[in-house]
């Protein structure tokens, strides 16, 4: 079985990562997670300990939706007494934790947010270069509107689960040498991914300027991305991803802060086009966020895939919120960008199994079996950590079993 996650690392006092959990007696709510623990901000609410700022019990409901809402100080400002009450040993904690606090082991969790719409980007260069270098290898790899502006795709929404839910194997239309046939799907594949939470609308009609796009981002997710390879290849030609993509993407359980996650940016790539203005940033910044893949079979091996990193994006979070908004389209609170496959330039950092096979012609060891693409019986785990002298945290995971 798969090594426990680090919990005092992933969530260290430095993160406080919001999500939903439920315990065996009690309903979905709102919880930071501390360590092996998960404090209830709705009792802490119970207990006026935020009645300074929040005035109604936002986080007595089983969607983070109505507390990001709110805004960045109501953000900050719980952070900023969590970590006051984690930091001292007052009376208020002596008395009442046993009233909020809970074991992570005996909760379960839930989708912490709704997400009214799902947008896909594809801002890795390596990973656009890799497919372009497989299925269009007499041209260019990347398409000449690559480098101008950060391609995407309208996801769905309502196939959004989180960990440890199942995913059913697709079936669909595959093309088999000349033949349409319906058939599970065969290559049924993961992509690595970050997905950035918007925190703040912008209204219809008024596109986000660049300088304050991160503004819009409450916080980000691990996002695995389930791909059915032969069903995407015979649909998507003209209008894109369909039936291949929206049967499930997997997001890891606890948002992770911008607060937090500001201490772990880095330079991005110089962009080697010249983008237009609404593009353009006085200073280009990523998460250095490591990023792993795993896989677990029904006979218990198990091998680390792949180990990617987010400070590899071509294309910015701001300028996928900026480029999103720019004809007026407007972002809602819970709406979820994902970055698109991460892969780096090494092969063990590649953000699909079609990248690290090359489209099936090598295999992978778990163990002592061999795969290409996954297996009924595989569990996919995604884990991330952050590190910058010290100070580490971690996203926990999101890991999905593949069913028949
Ligand atoms: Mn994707």
């Amino acid at each position: 079985m798969s090594t426990p996650i680090d919990y005092k690392s992933h969530f260290s006092i430095h993160n406080l990562p919001y999500g939903i959990f439920s315990t065996p007696t009690k309903h979905a709510r709102v919880g930071i997670a501390y360590e092996n623990r998960i404090i209830d901000l709705s009792v802490l609410f119970e207990l006026d300990f935020f009645e300074e700022k929040i005035k109604s019990n936002v986080f007595n409901q089983d969607s983070l939706n109505d507390f990001i809402a709110l805004g960045k100080e109501s953000w900050s400002f719980v952070r900023k007494k969590i970590q006051e009450l984690l930091k001292t040993d007052s009376d208020f904690y002596k008395e009442n934790h046993e009233r909020f606090l809970y074991q992570q082991s005996e909760a379960v969790m839930h989708l912490p947010v709704k997400i009214g719409d799902y947008t896909d980007f594809y801002s890795s260069e390596e990973h656009a270069s890799n497919v372009g270098k497989m299925f269009r290898p007499t041209m260019d790899p990347l398409f000449p509107n690559w480098k101008h502006m950060p391609i995407a795709y309208h996801g769905r929404s309502s196939s959004i689960i989180t960990t440890n839910t199942p995913i059913k194997r697709p079936s669909g239309q595959i093309l088999k040498g000349e033949e349409v046939i319906y058939s599970a799907c065969q290559t049924l594949d993961i992509e690595i991914e970050l997905g950035f939470i918007i925190g703040k609308e912008n209204k219809l009609g008024e596109p986000v300027d660049i300088q304050h796009a991160h503004e819009h981002v409450f916080g980000a997710v691990l996002l695995n991305d389930f791909s059915a390879r032969d069903i995407q290849r015979w649909e998507y030609q003209p209008l894109g991803p369909f039936l291949g993509k929206n049967f499930a993407t997997a997001i890891s359980p606890w948002i992770i802060t911008m607060e937090a996650l500001e201490q772990f940016t880095t330079d991005a790539p110089t962009q080697t086009q010249a983008v237009l203005p609404y593009l353009q940033e006085e200073k280009r910044l990523n998460f250095d966020i490591e990023i792993s893949f795993d896989i677990e079979t029904a006979n218990n091996n198990k091998a680390s895939v792949a180990v990617t990193n987010s400070k590899y994006l071509y294309w910015t979070m701001e300028q996928q919120v900026a480029h999103h908004t720019v004809n007026g389209c407007n972002l809602q609170v819970g709406d979820l960008l994902g970055t698109g496959t991460i892969s780096g330039k090494e092969k063990n950092s590649f953000g699909s199994l079609m990248e690290l096979t090359w489209n099936g012609k090598e295999k992978i060891s778990v163990g002592n079996e061999e795969r290409t693409f996954l297996q009924d019986g595989d569990t996919t785990i995604l884990s991330a950590i952050c590190k910058k002298g010290d100070i580490q945290i971690g996203f926990g995971e999101v890991r999905n079993l593949i069913t028949s």
